[in-house]
């Protein structure tokens, strides 16, 4: 018997929070506690990370999860970050100085995806995302600084996340190798630009509308275009 939690963080997540939790739940029932839980890689692996460097900067839990996103299994980056808290003593604050908020509003970039998609008939999809310059530069920074070697980036996080929400609203399913739909989200400018597998647009599928809405807004952290 494994006491692994049968996936890994990319693929967990697919369920319901609630469901990982009664999941986790189970788990610790199953097994005494000396055989540890699914954070113990992350917090063992975090230990050699000098946290007091972050110093007045506040992360979210998702931010300050990603920092060991590629360590351990069956969490999600927000888990790990709790775990982190509370083991390291990480204080919280607003706004998150990596991703300024950006990780609250998965959601809202789903519902964008959902509305972009809904002219097309479709089996399954992609979301990928674009994220502002200044907020990968800021997660680098940061990776250099604690000497971060298990970190994942935030547009693997967006790209997931999104994905996830996406697929349970719509009732399909994201794939990676030939998806019929491609959304491309710009994160800083809350637009999405869709990309139709061709052969749907010769085939089988049909377009039920023409053009594709491409509204364009102020960046709403800096106000530039
Ligand atoms: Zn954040
Ligand atoms: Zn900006």
């Amino acid at each position: 018997m494994s006491r692994s939690p049968p996936s890994c963080s990319s693929t967990s997540s697919s369920g319901s929070s609630s469901g990982s939790r009664e999941h986790r739940f189970m788990l610790a029932a199953w097994f005494p506690v000396p055989m540890g839980g699914p954070s113990d890689v992350v917090l063992e692996t975090a230990a050699s990370i000098p946290w007091d460097k972050l110093g007045p900067r506040p992360l979210c839990d998702g931010c300050l999860g990603r920092l060991l996103g590629k360590a351990g299994h069956g969490l999600t980056n927000p888990e790990r970050g709790l775990a982190l808290r509370a083991r390291f003593g990480v204080p919280t604050g607003w706004p998150c100085w990596v991703c300024g908020g950006l990780l609250d509003e998965l959601g809202k970039f789903a519902g964008l995806v959902a509305e972009n998609f809904a002219p097309w008939e479709f089996r399954t999809f992609l979301v990928g995302s674009k994220v502002d310059p200044e907020v990968s530069a800021r997660e680098e920074a940061l990776w250099t600084e604690l000497g971060a070697r298990h970190a994942e980036p935030i547009k693997s996080e967006l790209n997931r996340e999104i994905g996830k929400r996406v697929e349970r609203r719509l009732g399909k399913v994201a794939e990676f190798a030939h998806p019929d739909i491609v959304a491309i989200v710009d994160t800083a400018f809350d637009s999405v630009s869709v990309q139709v597998n061709p052969i749907f647009i010769y085939g089988r599928y049909r377009k039920l509308v023409r053009g594709i809405p491409q509204t364009r807004w102020p960046c709403r952290r800096c106000q530039r275009r």
